[in-house]
């Protein structure tokens, strides 16, 4: 279907298809360039209309997409994907050997646990929990995790949970103020 193409200085119209060739002669109003000595393009304001909806559109899609991947990592109110970054900042500064790229994080939702349980792959660079009812212990266990990543970047053959393991996981909690809940027992 043709459409009406302007020319934005005096107006004047033709009637084109959607997508002219580049340097199709009625694309220009020959009139106004000759005036100006640069060619005056015409606009279609049907079609630049319709790429405002358009652009306006993927933006509102980006934004659903932004907000559903944020809810992703909510868990009782708690951004845990904020609350990761943060950590991790804390990490780096105690253990700068640490990787730069935030670690993988994924969490599933137990319906049943007050406590919550996690994993850490060093070499995947990746963080699993298990999340329970317990904000507090979800931090808490966040925070252990890292600790095992920063315990892979500065000695790989410590014993997971050894001396060295909880004093830098002491560390990292008093960095990022986050607290043991009182009824966990230290590992
Ligand atoms: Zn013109
Ligand atoms: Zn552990």
């Amino acid at each position: 279907m043709k459409k009406r193409w302007n020319c934005p200085e005096c107006g004047s119209g033709k009637l084109l298809s959607s997508r002219p060739r580049k340097n199709a002669t009625d694309r220009f109003c020959l009139a106004c360039s000759k005036k100006n000595g640069v060619l005056v393009e015409r606009v279609c304001p049907t079609l630049e209309k319709q790429r405002t909806v358009k652009a306006e559109k993927a933006k509102e899609a980006a934004r659903k997409k932004r907000a559903k991947a944020k809810a992703e990592y909510v868990v009782h109110g708690v951004d845990l994907m904020a609350e990761l970054k943060r950590v991790y900042k804390a990490a780096r500064f105690l253990e700068p050997e640490l990787r730069s790229r935030l670690p993988q994080l994924t969490i599933h939702r137990s319906k049943t646990n007050k406590g919550t349980s996690g994993r850490a792959w060093g070499f995947r660079h990746r963080i699993h929990l298990t999340c329970g009812r317990d904000v507090e212990d979800i931090l808490y266990v966040l925070v252990h995790e890292v600790a095992h990543l920063v315990m892979r970047a500065r000695d790989y053959s410590a014993p997971s949970h050894g001396d060295a393991f909880k004093a830098a996981e002491a560390e990292l909690l008093a960095e990022t103020k986050v607290t043991r809940p009182s009824y966990r027992r230290i590992r």
